[in-house]
Formats: C-alpha cells, sequence, structure tokens
C-alpha cells in the first residue's frame, strides 16, 4: 500500500507507476541502509529519522527520512511497516556544502605556515593550527592547547604586552603586526608579529580573539644587526679621525661629523653647518676649486686624495686631501655628495721642504742646477712659441774662492758663497733666476729682455756689486767673476746647450784675466775645446818635459847693465810650438797643477842663477826674478820647498826674488803677512808684481815685508802720450824710495820711457827696448856680454 504522495516522493505520475517501478525490482528502498533499518525496526519495533539514501525513477539521488513501526498479525509475527517518508534531499544537499567548506578551511588551517588561533579573553587557547605549535616549538596543537593553559604569564616574556594587547583589542576590536617576544617550548625567546579581532557574541560581549602569529625573528635580527651597524657607523662617524661629511649639490652642509669641525677649526659640526653655507665661495681658497672637485665627480663618480687649500674658520690656510662619491636615487638620480677629509697640512709642508731640498741649494738657499735647467727649457719653449720673447744667460765663477777656502777655511768660504748669492739676487729683476751650481758656480737667467742692452744692464749691476768688499770674519775680503753670457739664446732648443756655451764662454774670460765677461760666440766652442785638450796637454808637459824657461834682463836704467833676470815660462808644445804663459797659466792656477810647475821654475830659475853667478860673479850678485802665483802663495808648503831650492842650489837667498801681485797679497792680508814674514826669514827678497793695477791704497806698503816695486807696464806705456802717467809714476818711484824700496820700470819699449824713468832717478828697467825675454843658452851670451844696449 502506498498513498499517492509517495509517487511524487519517487518522481512516479501516478500510483500505478510507483507500483510497477517497484515490482521491477527497481524498488525505491533498497541497498545496505534498507537492510539496517529492517534490522533496527525487527529489533525495536519503530524507528524514526532513519535517513535512507536511494534513487528517483529519473535514477537522481533521493535521500529519505524514515519513520516506521512494525505492524504484527494477531500472533505477534510481523507483517509489515507503516510510516511516513520524508524527503531530505535538498536538505542534504546543503550539509553536504557545507561540509566540504569546512574541509576545505579546515585544510588550509592544518596546512597554512601562519599560526592561528582562537584564545579566551582570560588566555586560554580555543583553537590552534599546527603552524602555530610549530611556531611555538610544541610537535602539536593539542600538545601546545594542552600547556599553555594561560598565555599571559607563560607565553609573554613581558606579560605586560599581552595585556597592552588586550587593551588595544578591547578598544578598537582589530590589532596589526602587533610585535612580540615569546617563549618557546624549548624556553628560547623569539619575536612574533600578530594579527588579531575581537568575535563577539549576539550581545555585544567578546567571546574570543582570533588571529594570526608570525615568526619575525628573523627579521628583527636583521634590524638588530642594521641598528648595531648603524650604532658603529654612528661611532665611526662621531669618532673618526677623518673629517666625514654629505653636501648637496649646490654646495651646502648636510651632514658633518666632529672630525671635520675640529679640521676646518670649528666647535662643533653644527657650528660648521651654520657657518659654512657656500663651500666653493667661503670653504676653498681657489673658488674653482669646488668646481673641479665636481668635475672629477661627474666625470668617475668618485674621486680620491682630491688636494685643495681651504679656509678655517679663524682664517688660517690648511691642506685637505678629500675623497668622495656621489649618492645616487633609485632612478639614478644625484642626491647628494659623501666623503671623507684629511688634513694634510703637515705632510704637504714635509713634501715641500723635500721639493725645495731637491730643488734647491741648501747653503745658499738658491735654486740649485735641476730648477735652473727647468727654467730655462721653460724659457726656450716660449722662445720658440713667442717670437718676442728673449732672454740671456750668464755663467759666473768666482775668481779668487779658492783661495779664501784654503786660506780662510771652509766657514769663511761658505760665508763668501752666501754673501755672493744675496748680492747676486739684489742685483737681478724680480723675473730673473739666480742658480748655484755647486762650487763657486752661478747661473744666470736674466728674462724677458728686449735686446743686448737689457743683459748689459744686468750684467754691469752684477759687476758692480760684486766688486764691493766683502765682511768675512772680520776682515775684507775682494771677490770678483769671470762670466760667461750666451745672448743668442734663440739658436738652442736644449737647456744644456746653452749652458755649456755659457760655461765655454766663461773659461775663456778666465783664460783672458779673469774678473771680466765674454760672450760667446761659435768660435769659442772650437777655441774651448781645444782648451780642454790643452789642459789634458799641460798635465803631460811636466813629465814629458816641455816646459822651458825664457830670462828677460832686469838692467841699470843708465848704464844697461845686466843685474839680473826675470824668469818667464813657456811650453812647447810638441803640435803647436811655443805657448805664452798668459794661454795656460790662469788654467794651471785653476786646476791646481801650478803648484808642481811653479816648483819647476824655482827649482829650474834657481839652479840657472847658480850657474851664471859662477860664471859671472859680481857684487851683489846677479838676481833671479820669480813669478809666484796666488795659488803657490796660499800654500805654505811653498817655504819648505824654497828653503830645499836654495840649499840645493846654494845661491845666496837674497839673489832670489819672488814676485807677487798686489791683489794676491791683499786677498787676505792677514796671512800674507805671517807669509810674507816666514819667506823673509828665509833671507829671500820680496817684489810686488804689476804695482799699481790693484789696490789704490797705497798703506799697506808699510805693513809688509817688501824689498821690490815693480811699475807696472800700462804706466810706463801711457807716459809722454795724451795721457800722461809720468805724474803717477814720479811718485810711486818717490814713495818707493821713501819706503827704502827699490824701483823695477817694467815693459819700458822706447827711449823716451827710459829717459822719463831717468829722470825719476828710476834706478831698474825692464823691456823690449833692453831685451825681449829669451832662452837660457842667448841670456848667458847678454850675460857675457854684460849689459844691454838699445
Ligand atoms: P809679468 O810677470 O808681468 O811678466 C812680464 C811680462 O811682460 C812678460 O810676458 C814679458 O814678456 C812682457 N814684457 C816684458 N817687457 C815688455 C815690453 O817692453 N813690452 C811688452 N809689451 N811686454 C813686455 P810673458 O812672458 O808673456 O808673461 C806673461 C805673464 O805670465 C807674466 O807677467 C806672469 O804674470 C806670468 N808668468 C810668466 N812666467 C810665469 C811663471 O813662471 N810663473 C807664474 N806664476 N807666472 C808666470
Ligand atoms: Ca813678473
Ligand atoms: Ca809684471
Amino acid at each position: 500500500m502506498a498513498d499517492p504522495a509517495m509517487a511524487t516522493v519517487f518522481g512516479c505520475s501516478s500510483l500505478t507507476q510507483f507500483l510497477d517501478f517497484g515490482r521491477e525490482r527497481r524498488l525505491p528502498l533498497r541497498g545496505p541502509e534498507t537492510q539496517a533499518l529492517r534490522a533496527q525496526v525487527l529489533e525495536t519495533g519503530t524507528i524514526a529519522g532513519f535517513e535512507v539514501h536511494t534513487r528517483r525513477l529519473d535514477g537522481s539521488s533521493l535521500w529519505l527520512s524514515v519513520s516506521a513501526s512494525l505492524v504484527r498479525d494477531s500472533e505477534g509475527r510481523p507483517i509489515a511497516l507503516e510510516g511516513t517518508l520524508e524527503d531530505i534531499t535538498s536538505r542534504k544537499q546543503v550539509e553536504k556544502r557545507l561540509h566540504q567548506t569546512e574541509e576545505s578551511y579546515r585544510s588550509i588551517f592544518e596546512h597554512v605556515q601562519t599560526g592561528i588561533f582562537q584564545t579566551t579573553p582570560s588566555g586560554k587557547y580555543l583553537a590552534a593550527n599546527p603552524a602555530l605549535a610549530r611556531i611555538y616549538g610544541y610537535d602539536s596543537p593539542k600538545e601546545l592547547m594542552a600547556t599553555l593553559t594561560d598565555i599571559g604569564s607563560m607565553l609573554y616574556v613581558v606579560p605586560a604586552r599581552r595585556r597592552e594587547f588586550q587593551q588595544l583589542l578591547h578598544a578598537t576590536g582589530h590589532v596589526c603586526d602587533f610585535e612580540y617576544q615569546v617563549y618557546r617550548k624549548d624556553g628560547r625567546a623569539i619575536w612574533v608579529s600578530k594579527h588579531a579581532w575581537a568575535v563577539r557574541d549576539e550581545s555585544g560581549g567578546i567571546r574570543c580573539y582570533e588571529g594570526t602569529v608570525r615568526d619575525i625573528s628573523k627579521r628583527k635580527l636583521a634590524e638588530d644587526d642594521l641598528r648595531q651597524a648603524e650604532r658603529k657607523y654612528q661611532s665611526i662617524f662621531e669618532n673618526s679621525l677623518d673629517g666625514i661629511f654629505q653636501t648637496s649639490i649646490d654646495g651646502q652642509y648636510l651632514s658633518a661629523n666632529p672630525a671635520l669641525a675640529r679640521i676646518y677649526g670649528f666647535s662643533s659640526p653644527q657650528e660648521l653647518m651654520d657657518h659654512l653655507t657656500d663651500i666653493s665661495g667661503q670653504l676653498y681658497s681657489d673658488p674653482g676649486r669646488r668646481q673641479a672637485f665636481r668635475d672629477v665627480l661627474a666625470q668617475h663618480g668618485s674621486v680620491s686624495e682630491f688636494e685643495s687649500e681651504v679656509r678655517r674658520k679663524d682664517g688660517s690656510l690648511i691642506w685637505i686631501s678629500e675623497s668622495a662619491w656621489e649618492v645616487r636615487g633609485q632612478a639614478g638620480e644625484l642626491l647628494h655628495y659623501e666623503g671623507l677629509v684629511q688634513d694634510i697640512t703637515t705632510r704637504k709642508s714635509v713634501e715641500d721642504q723635500l721639493r725645495h731640498q731637491a730643488f734647491h741649494d741648501a747653503l745658499t738657499g738658491l735654486p740649485n742646477r735641476l730648477l735652473f735647467m727647468d727654467r730655462l727649457e721653460w724659457a726656450i719653449h716660449r722662445t720658440q712659441r713667442k717670437s718676442k720673447y728673449r732672454f740671456a744667460v750668464f755663467f759666473l765663477d768666482l775668481d779668487r774662492f779658492k783661495v779664501v777656502n784654503d786660506s780662510l777655511g771652509h766657514l769663511a768660504g761658505d760665508a763668501l758663497l752666501v754673501e755672493v748669492a744675496a748680492r747676486l739676487k739684489k742685483a737681478l729683476r724680480p723675473m730673473d733666476s739666480v742658480a748655484r751650481f755647486g762650487g763657486d758656480e752661478f747661473a744666470v737667467l736674466v728674462d724677458d729682455i728686449t735686446g743686448t742692452l737689457d743683459a748689459t744692464h744686468v750684467l754691469s749691476r752684477l759687476r758692480e756689486e760684486l766688486g764691493k768688499p766683502i765682511i768675512i770674519q772680520g776682515r775684507q775680503v775682494f771677490t770678483s767673476a769671470s762670466i760667461g753670457v750666451v745672448l743668442k739664446t734663440w739658436v738652442y732648443d736644449r737647456p744644456e746647450q746653452v749652458v755649456r756655451d755659457a760655461d765655454i764662454a766663461m773659461y775663456r774670460a778666465k783664460a783672458l784675466g779673469k774678473a771680466r765677461y765674454e760672450v760667446y760666440d761659435s768660435s769659442m766652442h772650437l777655441a774651448a775645446t781645444s782648451l780642454l785638450q790643452l789642459e789634458t796637454d799641460l798635465r803631460n808637459a811636466l813629465e814629458f818635459d816641455e816646459l822651458r824657461l825664457h830670462y828677460q834682463p832686469i838692467v841699470d836704467i843708465h848704464t844697461g847693465d845686466i843685474k839680473g833676470f826675470e824668469a818667464l815660462v813657456r811650453w812647447e808644445h810638441p803640435r803647436r810650438g811655443l805657448i805664452a804663459p798668459a794661454e795656460f797659466i790662469p788654467m794651471a792656477e785653476e786646476t791646481g797643477m801650478i803648484l808642481p810647475l811653479g816648483r819647476w821654475v824655482l827649482r829650474e830659475a834657481c839652479r840657472q842663477l847658480a850657474a851664471w853667478q859662477t860664471l859671472k860673479p859680481t857684487n851683489p850678485p846677479l838676481s833671479m826674478s820669480v813669478n809666484i802665483s796666488a795659488r803657490q802663495f796660499g800654500d805654505i808648503e811653498l817655504i819648505g820647498e824654497i828653503r830645499q831650492i836654495l840649499e840645493e842650489t846654494m845661491i845666496p837667498p837674497e839673489s832670489l826674488k819672488l814676485e807677487i801681485t798686489e791683489s794676491k797679497v791683499m786677498e787676505n792680508a792677514e796671512f800674507a803677512v805671517r807669509m810674507l814674514t816666514h819667506l823673509k826669514g828665509l833671507g829671500v827678497r820680496i817684489s810686488i808684481d804689476d804695482f799699481g793695477t790693484g789696490y789704490s791704497s797705497l798703506a799697506y806698503l808699510h805693513s809688509f815685508p817688501l824689498d821690490c816695486l815693480k811699475i807696472d807696464r800700462s804706466f810706463v806705456d801711457k807716459m809722454g802720450d795724451g795721457q800722461d802717467s809720468s805724474n803717477i809714476v814720479a811718485a810711486i818711484v818717490g814713495l818707493a824710495h821713501s819706503l827704502g824700496l827699490e824701483v823695477v820700470a817694467e815693459g819700458v819699449e822706447v827711449g823716451g820711457q827710459r829717459e822719463a824713468l831717468q829722470g825719476f832717478s828710476c834706478q831698474l828697467a825692464q823691456g823690449f827696448l833692453f831685451s825681449r825675454p829669451v832662452p837660457g843658452v842667448e841670456a848667458e851670451a847678454l850675460l857675457v856680454l854684460g849689459s844691454c844696449q838699445p
């Protein structure tokens, strides 16, 4: 039996169809549920709300809720089931969907990496997911929930944080990024961040908290590191000895450290930043320096050891070295500059000193050869570029430096050089340079001259300055220089060539009698090379016996009787023939070869005299005059040498006359007196040679132990012509006689001179009028004759 509604439940249009549907064994209530239902009914006799899954006629799924009871016959045997069926398919479908959704949430809850919790306001867990358990170090959510029964005291490292969290949550209903530290199960503290919201009941009271938890320990550690690094950098910034800065592109300070303030003379970085508002204008002594700095930065992105002179707060100047770099933003735009500053003033000044030392002469402070050559090179460049530009070069060598040095000592020599340097500087114009080349050699660059006249002006000023007496160690010393001049400087392209030619010209000036200048011309080069050759040759001359002595008679001016001879050296050069002393004596003097040469002359002259005295004994005996150079006179050994020669030759000492020029004597009067006294002690006689050419002061004649004056040839020469010097000669003769000195007139060439001299009662004469200097044999012939008659 079935009611028609039942047919509808099963999707049948009529009861008949429903009955057919059941009969065709497609019974709507079959399957395991039906078996279970039947079993239960048989046992209990009734069933209520039993849910059965079956199908409708069209095969679609149908859920039924069955309530039924067993119908029995009179004997109690079950004969039928009687009850109702309710179609619960749609409810079942909703339930199923709900279950599915829950399943998927549960899956998220179970598998998500973020911790998810539900807790009571009192601090107990209602739910926790595996991720939360993992974060807190528990094996399972269950373990976590069982263990942490009071969150505030058991989980939070700082329990007060939980209260803060709750206050926030209660006030606003949710909390974001709440960071705090918790204890894990193993006791280790970690940092977590939580999002949470309050879940309220119908009445608005808070039922529970829900939310998520993330482990942010790693981030916190990184933050810590960052903070530490920041602290470290802060400390470096504060305590660094180097100045550290950040500046804007337009030259403002963005930050500065204490060291920078110190370097620039400010009491604090703040003061520095307040004061220095325009770096390019206020800081750098050269206003263009900041731009140069920025240019390098722009080109390379950084700059290292950029050295500049800057002004400190008090206005003093210091040197700094900057290393800086650009700081750019995300998009590559230039934000500002950063960098370091070192105070390198001390280093700079040491460097300056070293550079100065490298380019200057320590004694005089003048530039040295190196610097001079550099300037000379510049001048040559300028000549090549600017056609109107001209310069001249002088090369100076002091004439008597060695004498001063040897006789007065090195200190005096040094003092002389210092004084000479000062005088050279004084005589020059500001644009000229003077350098010491070493020893007593100086070079002068006369810059930017318009012509020869300019150079000559400078030259005469130089000579004038040098001509003034110099007081050294309380003594008056006279100095002069031989100067080589190069005027045609435009023909050169190397500085060495200019100096070489100036040197050649100087050598020439020296050879021509010192205290003079010579202008270089190309013929000198040849002469110089031969001069150099000569110097080498002269070294051999002594050894190969190439020196000769010629003798010039000194006669009684009235009778022409030979009273003595002057020994004059000649050099019989194997290729060049006879060379006059003027050509090699200055060189021998300069090189020191004069000492052995002079010894040879002395010995040879005395040997010859001894022979002639024997040949022609007279009363007083025949005399021999020998020239003594400055160098020889400055050499104390001379005394011993003469003593030995006198002993060897056995001539009476008073027949040897030493001729010394007055300038040689005057160079160092005190020494001269001592030397002369020693020589006099040997018994020899002293002649002042070339008298009248050196010092105008005759006062010294009194203080020196002298025997004879030789009136210089130049006076004799001028007697009787336009510029009559007769008066002077007369005065000299008178003076000499009043001092008890013998007088010899030199260079008597003509009879008129002889007569004039006779008139002044001059006793002795020497000159071509009587005889030229002649070789020993010829002199001997004259001697045998006994007199020289013009
Ligand atoms: P001095 O000592 O003044 O020698 C005299 C010079 O005048 C000699 O030149 C001689 O030849 C020259 N003379 C003599 N009478 C006349 C004359 O009437 N007219 C002219 N015009 N000249 C005359 P000399 O021999 O060429 O010597 C030049 C200089 O070389 C000497 O000048 C002397 O300073 C130096 N000298 C020569 N021999 C020696 C020497 O053995 N040792 C040193 N240290 N110097 C010497
Ligand atoms: Ca002489
Ligand atoms: Ca002379």
